[in-house]
């Protein structure tokens, strides 16, 4: 399968590891949008949010208690933070590998453009 996000988690292409368990990789954005910008990504592949089933939906909950960690190591907790799952071609997705963006370390703007 010729999916950047499998190849990544595989090893096959580096990146800049925060976190791994058996379900769940986090690396760093290589264009980060704000100070903290991790990718957080299920290892089994799923295309997106509209693709989800039960085992995977399970695992996307287990995503989210990893971004509330990430978000403590990382220090930006208290200060907040947003996480953001682009869907589809008007959500600008651009790989179609289910992934959670975790940003923060700055006041984010609302609404997203
Ligand atoms: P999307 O646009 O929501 O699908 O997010 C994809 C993200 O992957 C973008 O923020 C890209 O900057 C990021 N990205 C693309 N290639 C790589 C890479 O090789 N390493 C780390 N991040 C990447």
């Amino acid at each position: 399968m010729d999916c950047l996000f499998c190849r990544i988690i595989k090893g096959e292409i580096p990146s800049s590891l925060v976190y791994e368990d058996e379900n769940i990789y986090a690396f760093r954005d290589i264009a980060p949008q704000a100070p903290v910008h991790i990718l957080v990504v299920p290892k089994q592949h799923v295309s997106g949010i509209n693709e989800l089933d039960e085992v995977s939906s399970a695992i996307a909950s287990k995503v989210l208690v990893v971004i509330r960690d990430l978000a403590k190591r990382e220090g930006i907790a208290e200060s907040g933070y947003r996480v953001v799952i682009n869907t589809g071609k008007d959500g600008q997705q651009s790989v179609d590998h289910l992934h959670f963006h975790l940003l923060g370390g700055r006041t984010l703007e609302w609404p997203p453009g």
